[in-house]
């Protein structure tokens, strides 16, 4: 062949090859969004190159919420706690180990048969007052993980114990999600599930997420934290609450004593690879204070956001890459 065919034959391969390249980048990068309203919360998911993926994950989250609902008659959980019907779906299953397994490693300060409490202070169903002594001591003697029954693959309880999965659903789906995502060879997508982030892979261009923690007491944020492939889940005070002569109710509940957190704690972030673990951790250490808390993130080696009125508890594995916003650039940072 002539020698200046070969040679424009190169450049159209080059051409070729480099467009390919560019529309491929530019498909990966385009960003699909989708918000829905789940787990009574509002929930956003971010999809980068893969829009098919989206109505899925809508029905995943749909699907979960409705196993796992407290005050839906249809419910797996309602049947369970209503009528004590066994339940042996997967989910359900794979939930109930999880929270006993981590019940077990916070000593029961996260305790996910805490509905009969949650329940009497209103927190379920939104009818919120501030119940008897009487009234707690019974609710309270009825809250204990280990009367679980997971045998037979089924989950079962005593007459009298409920399940409320509400301090560990959202980390749940979003393992379930990020699982589904990946398998559909998604790269980059960042959801958020009320509260609970979770960022698959990185950004499109290679760059961590930037994923703000919010702000308890206002609208700001305290932080900035630069992640990749992890879930960044928040517990706090100012999620839901409800105010009585006075005084703030919230709904985090210490299962010693069947009343709301009120520790000087403002909300606790917990990072990590695994949601479920996410979740529930961040509900523990909200319910055991400050000094507790510090404690066990060490022990457990977990990375963590405590804010209080004056002071940032953050582990040392994060502290590099964070951003302090506002008044929180000023308050005192303790490095655990
Ligand atoms: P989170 O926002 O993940 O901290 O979860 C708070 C929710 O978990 C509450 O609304 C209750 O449904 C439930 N909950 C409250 N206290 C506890 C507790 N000590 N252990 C487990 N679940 C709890
Ligand atoms: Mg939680």
């Amino acid at each position: 062949m002539h020698r200046f065919s070969l040679v424009i034959i190169a450049i159209c391969l080059v051409l070729v090859l480099s467009l390919g390249t560019l529309s491929i980048t530019a498909c990966t990068r385009t960003a699909y969004q989708d918000s829905f309203w789940a787990m009574n919360t509002y929930m956003d998911l971010t999809v980068y190159g893969n829009k098919k993926v989206l109505a899925e994950c809508i029905k995943l989250a749909a699907d979960l919420d409705r196993k796992l609902s407290v005050t839906d008659p249809a419910s797996a959980v309602y049947a369970l706690n209503k009528q004590g019907t066994p339940v042996d779906d997967k989910d359900v299953l794979a939930l109930a180990q999880a929270a006993v397994r981590l019940s077990e490693t916070t000593d029961g300060a996260f305790d996910v048969t805490i509905y009969p409490v949650s329940s009497l202070w209103g927190f379920t169903k939104g009818d919120y007052h501030v119940p008897t002594e009487a009234q707690l001591a019974e609710a309270l003697a009825k809250v204990d993980y280990r009367k679980i029954d997971l045998s037979n693959g089924r989950l079962a309880l005593p007459q009298g114990n409920q399940i409320d999965f509400g301090g560990i659903a959202k980390g749940y789906l979003g393992d379930v999600l990020k699982r589904y995502l990946v398998a559909q060879g998604v790269k980059s997508a960042l959801l958020n599930l009320g509260g609970n982030v979770v960022a698959v892979g990185s950004r499109p261009d290679g760059k961590p997420y930037r994923v703000a923690i919010k702000d308890p007491l206002g609208e700001g944020y305290v932080c900035i934290l630069s992640v990749q492939d992890v879930n960044v889940v928040t517990s706090g005070l100012y999620e839901r609450y409800f105010l009585q002569d006075g005084v703030k109710y919230g709904h985090i509940i210490d299962p010693f004593t069947g009343y709301p957190v009120n520790n000087g704690l403002l909300s606790v972030t917990v990072v990590g690879e695994v949601g479920t673990d996410c979740d529930a951790y961040s509900t523990a250490l909200f319910v055991m204070g400050a000094n507790k808390a510090c404690q066990v993130a060490k022990a457990l080696g977990l990375q963590v956001v405590m804010v209080t009125h004056d002071t940032l508890y953050v582990s040392a594995t994060l502290a590099d890459g964070i951003q302090y916003q506002g008044q929180y650039a000023s308050y005192k940072v303790v490095t655990l």
